[in-house]
């Protein structure tokens, strides 16, 4: 059996954790001293660390993890980031704690990001998605362009429905304010956000989520839905075409 847990880092992040009770793995150490003190806690031994994207709050903390690091860190082929390193890309299949990880290509945000997607026997699959897909919302097109970022939304909205969906941030209150602008005739946008502010309320995290979740209540995975095609018109969308619409509906998520 394999565990998995958010460690909260720095305002808004989320380093991932999978562990068997002896050997974990972690996605994205932006902060080394969070994951020691969790490997610490639960006596584990870490034996891989799996990056998606070169931005610092995702890779800070690998330099300083190499003294207890007994195994690969998974890195971006594309992309910059601390060496040495296990260069992977789309297509790739890994296996890491003895899991099966399939990595899948997902540029936008970066230029060469990628998204790692476990699959532990008999549980639900897992997908680690970095700065890709938020609940109810995307990252930021740093890098990439709209036509990208709707190629790698729509193929992490193919996968299982009951896939976990972790995010690398806990963006999801103020995307889902935006997302009842977009969409307000929603319900079960509506319904998702009252349980999403009640576990912020607990100080509990939103996430993971699922894809099943994010088809349902995500304004990126819904280009197609008119109501949310006619907000986007009505914000200037250059067409009614799903990339146009993502494109408008990023611009304004920046705006507001
Ligand atoms: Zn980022
Ligand atoms: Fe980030």
């Amino acid at each position: 059996m394999t565990e998995l847990l958010s460690l909260p880092a720095f305002s808004d992040n989320y380093i991932w954790m999978m562990h068997n009770g002896r050997d974990a793995l972690v996605v994205d150490p932006g902060d080394a001293d969070v994951v020691r003190q969790a490997l610490l806690q639960r006596n584990l031994s870490l034996k891989a660390i799996l990056v998606t994207h070169h931005h610092p709050d995702h890779t800070g903390g690998v330099q300083a993890l190499r003294d207890l690091l007994q195994g690969p860190v998974y890195a971006p082929v594309r992309e910059d980031t601390p060496l040495p390193r296990e260069p992977v890309s789309g297509g790739q299949h890994l296996a890491v704690l003895g899991l099966p990880v399939q990595v899948i290509d997902v540029p936008g945000h970066t230029a060469g990001h990628i998204a790692y997607l476990v699959e532990p026997p008999e549980q639900a699959p897992i997908l680690f998605c970095g700065d890709t897909l938020f609940s109810g919302g995307c990252g930021r097109l740093f890098e990439g362009t709209p036509a990208q970022m709707h190629a790698s939304l729509s193929a992490l909205a193919e996968l299982p429905g009951h896939t976990r969906v972790c995010c690398a941030h806990e963006y999801t209150l103020s995307n889902l304010r935006f997302a009842r602008t977009v969409e307000p005739g929603n319900a079960d946008l509506a319904s998702y956000q009252d349980r999403c502010i009640e576990l912020r309320a607990q100080g509990a995290p939103t996430l993971p989520s699922s894809i099943d979740t994010e088809r349902m209540i995500n304004p990126f995975l819904r280009c197609h839905v008119p109501e949310v095609r006619d907000s986007a018109l009505e914000q200037g969308a250059a067409g009614d075409d799903p990339v146009a619409v993502l494109a408008a509906l990023r611009e304004w998520k920046n705006r507001s």
